[in-house]
């Protein structure tokens, strides 16, 4: 008896559209194969906004990949600002072992003995 032609249950066990009709019920057509609605509530092919929103996209500043691109930079900018620094300490400390045991004092009061010097 399940094999007659008649026999409708799978199609009727398919997922139903469910959009609100103009009568207030839920559209009881089948959904669209992938889809949530029905044909006739935005199941259709071609209808429905593009995949990742792209009509939101003006310039793409905050893209994923803009976004990464521009962390690698901040991270390479910070990587050479602490080189930088450690260069800095080490030609700073350079300097100091070859003054001998000139202290930080010395170091300072020098730029007002060349004021004076020049006054
Ligand atoms: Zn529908």
């Amino acid at each position: 008896m399940s094999d007659h032609v008649n026999d409708i249950g799978p199609m009727l066990a398919s997922p139903r559209c469910g959009a609100k009709t103009r009568c207030g019920g839920a559209c009881r057509s089948p959904a669209v194969h992938g889809k949530k609605r029905c044909r006739m509530h935005g199941g259709a092919p071609g209808s429905g906004a593009p995949k990742a929103n792209r009509n939101a996209r003006k310039h793409g500043l905050f893209t994923r990949d803009a976004i990464a691109e521009r962390r690698r930079i901040q991270a390479l900018l910070g990587e050479a600002r602490k080189l930088l620094e450690e260069m800095k300490c080490a030609s700073f400390a350079d300097s100091s072992q070859t003054k001998g045991k000139l202290t930080n004092q010395s170091t300072l009061t020098a730029p007002t003995q060349a004021r004076d010097s020049a006054s």
